[in-house]
């Protein structure tokens, strides 16, 4: 058969990296990406970037930390590269500090991110109202540049990028042999999906170039994460919500908040105020399915669903995903060949 032409819908973090995989990974394949908005204008966008992962109940813990381990290899090597800049990764030391002890002493990223210990009493002192933390060494990533970086390296792999809203998959098959739905929450209206839901999440961009070390505390109602042109202060998770709109009450809040955690950003100036839907569900959705209408069929990979986790899993859900694309690839080279006997 000819060159396999893959379409994948969607130019988000989970899109992009998906496609840039199949194109290093799938060779003889054509691939284009589909999307109805491209950075700056995705949830990918909005994102605080960083590589600290929760856990999912509806996916089994190694898979979710071969996911972790796989990106954070990845996002390492970059950050290693004279492309670090340019690609927005960066290492960063800092602390996840707790009220109460934490659930788990030892989380199942702790021994993927760098130099995981408790934290030394002397430490503790910086944080009067907490009583344990854990500090470690992490990456975060400047996701604009991020996004930015991987069109990039998309279009000099070859790939096309179009913008374009898909009502439905099915439109696609007179063009494409096969398509990668990483449509993230527009997997809702997409394919129907009625177990994938928002969790709304606003953050604030701030100037305050003195803060080298993120802070983020253990009940996820604060963090604090330095990156190369900003801060971000975090974090809000109102599950069902669906305004984009920010809301100037919560943006005190999250500023009290972080204040409270470091003092000196008193001093900072706020820049922008984001807010973005994190598509969730029980389980990020990575399968394969096929559409058949008739006799004609369109293999279909999934790959959406990661929540609050998008930056810190994308690069192994993308090699899984290429790796399921090749299998589309497999299938349809041999009953191509099946039917010219
Ligand atoms: P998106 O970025 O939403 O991309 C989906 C793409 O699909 C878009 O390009 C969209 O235009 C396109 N699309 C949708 N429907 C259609 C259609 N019908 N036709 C064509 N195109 C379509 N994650 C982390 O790992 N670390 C963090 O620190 C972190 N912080 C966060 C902070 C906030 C405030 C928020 C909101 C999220 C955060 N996340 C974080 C989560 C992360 O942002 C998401 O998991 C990730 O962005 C999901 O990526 P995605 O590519 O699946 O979705």
């Amino acid at each position: 058969m000819a060159a396999p032409r893959v379409a994948v819908v969607g130019a988000g973090v989970v899109g992009l990296s998906t496609a840039l995989c199949i194109a290093e990974t799938c060779p003889g394949c054509s691939v284009a990406v589909l999307s109805d908005q491209f950075s700056p204008n995705t949830t990918s966008d909005v994102a605080a970037g960083m590589l600290i992962p929760h856990s999912c109940p509806g996916t089994a813990l190694h898979v979710q930390k071969q996911w972790f381990r796989e990106t954070f290899t990845y996002l390492f090597s970059i950050s290693n590269s004279a492309e670090a800049s340019e690609a927005g990764i960066h290492l960063v030391f800092g602390w996840q500090v707790f009220k109460n002890s934490p659930e788990e002493e030892l989380p199942f990223w702790s021994d993927v991110v760098l130099g995981f210990r408790p934290m030394a009493e002397a430490e503790l002192r910086k944080f009067p109202h907490h009583r344990s933390g854990q500090a470690f060494t992490t990456l975060k990533c400047d996701c604009p540049l991020y996004l930015l970086w991987l069109e990039k390296r998309l279009r000099a792999a070859g790939a096309q990028l179009y913008t374009r809203k898909v009502s439905d998959l099915w439109e696609l098959h007179s063009d494409y042999n096969i398509v990668v739905n990483c449509a993230g929450i527009g997997a809702r209206q997409l394919v129907g999906d009625k177990e994938l839901f928002p969790v709304r999440g606003q953050v604030l961009k701030v100037h305050a170039p003195w803060v080298k070390n993120f802070v983020r505390d253990g009940d996820g109602s604060a963090y604090i994460y330095p990156g190369i042109h900003s801060v971000t202060l975090g974090g809000t998770r109102e599950k069902d919500c669906w305004s984009l709109s920010p809301d100037p009450g919560t943006s005190k809040d999250i500023f009290v908040r972080c204040c409270s955690l470091e003092p000196s950003l008193q001093g900072a100036q706020v820049i922008e105020v984001k807010v973005g839907l994190r598509p969730s569900r029980q389980r990020v959705r990575l399968e394969k399915e096929v559409l058949r209408q008739g006799e004609v069929k369109l293999p279909v990979v999934h790959n959406y669903g990661h929540g609050a986790d998008g930056f810190s899993l994308h690069w192994g859900t993308a090699i899984a995903a290429a790796r399921l694309v090749g299998e589309c690839i497999a299938a349809l080279q041999s009953s191509s060949s099946r039917a010219k006997l």
